[in-house]
């Protein structure tokens, strides 16, 4: 093969021994694990946020952002269920680019996949224990999951993941609430094939094992645009997209019907301000439609400490090294904004 295997990784279980959470923080998860719950089958109706930045680059901005967000969220708690974005693992559309905290733990530096498994639990594990969120990430690895599996809220399965078989029979067996994306060619058809295998049980390999799933009855719909055959970015969170997609999702038996509108990506066109109208634009519908309020639970929003996004090496603290993203000002706007609406 043309492939040097370079060392041995800790599995799961080793690295949890090193990295344990504790009884009183796996009681925080699961509280936070029960109210979203809640949202996501309609006993509450409190407004989903899923907020951060589009790739969690170090831990001091991380933490300082995400602090933040714990203060808004004490002022918004009765509308609002924030779950702060801590996405440590990025898919590259054509493979180049910065693959995230896990494979570079110092972006400036080579990759080192040793110590960026040490580095995105840490992380996760740090801002729960600091600010009490769990949070959400993207499973853009299914055999990787199981070194978070138990500090996450909330998972993603990426646009370019979301035809993938592994991903759907993982995500079928994760236990917490799946958020699967629009594939980057906009099929729904593609979207609900997937959130059904995702909430079937299945029998298969996993990390060497044979192993069966429950089935995941909270995997739901994440509309994040898409891109067309000439290249050009098409939302589809207006509101015609959203009666559509209901009634795609009525002529499925599926479990909590629920969509969450990305706001950024082919949504925005990674224009990150346009995050604010089409954010508004949702609440809007929502309020227009009892069918849309029912089925569109949150937003997801692309924001950091600074407005838009600098090329890797740029050194600016707080600002995307990925997708651009809303600066901290106009995010706490935003989501006091959204508490009045919701
Ligand atoms: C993201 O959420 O940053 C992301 C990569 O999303 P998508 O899979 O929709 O491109
Ligand atoms: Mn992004």
């Amino acid at each position: 093969m043309d492939m040097i295997f370079d060392r041995k990784l800790p599995i799961p279980m080793e690295t949890k021994e090193m990295y344990p959470l504790s009884p009183a923080l796996a009681e925080v998860v699961a509280r936070r694990a029960g109210e979203l719950r809640r949202i996501l089958d309609g006993r509450s109706d409190k407004l989903l946020l899923i907020i951060g930045p589009c790739s969690a680059d170090r831990e001091d901005s991380i933490l300082d952002y995400i602090g933040r967000l714990r203060r808004v969220q004490e002022q918004v708690e009765d509308r609002i269920f924030i779950i702060p974005r801590i996405y440590t693992n990025k898919p590259r559309t054509s493979g180049d680019g910065y693959m995230g905290m896990l494979h570079q733990p110092d972006p400036d530096e080579k990759p080192d996949l040793f110590k960026g498994i040490a580095a995105i639990r840490d992380l996760h594990m740090r801002v729960l224990r600091e600010t009490g969120f769990s949070c959400a990430d993207e499973m853009l690895y299914p055999e990787n999951f199981k070194y978070l599996d138990d500090l996450l809220a909330y998972v993603t399965v990426g646009a370019r993941s979301v035809e993938d078989q592994q991903h759907r029979l993982t995500a079928s067996g994760v236990g917490i609430p799946v958020g699967m994306k629009n594939p980057t060619g906009g099929s729904i058809d593609v979207l609900l094939n997937a959130i059904t295998a995702a909430q079937h049980p299945h029998s298969f390999i996993y990390r060497g094992w044979q192993a069966h799933s429950l089935g995941n009855p909270y995997a739901h719909a994440i509309l994040r645009g898409y891109v067309d055959k000439h290249g050009w970015s098409v939302p589809n969170y207006h509101y015609e997209n959203l009666m559509q997609l209901s009634e795609a999702y009525a002529r499925r038996e599926l479990q909590n019907p629920a969509v969450i509108v990305d706001t950024n990506h082919a949504n925005s066109g990674k224009q990150y301000l346009q995050q604010i109208r089409i954010a508004r634009e949702v609440m809007l519908n929502r309020r227009w439609s009892g069918e849309i309020r029912r089925l569109v639970k949150g937003l997801m929003v692309e924001s950091y400490l600074e407005d838009g996004a600098q090329p890797i090496g740029s050194g600016c603290y707080g600002q995307s090294i990925t997708d651009p993203c809303l600066g901290w000002e106009k995010t706490e706007r935003l989501i006091l904004e959204l508490a009045e609406q919701a």
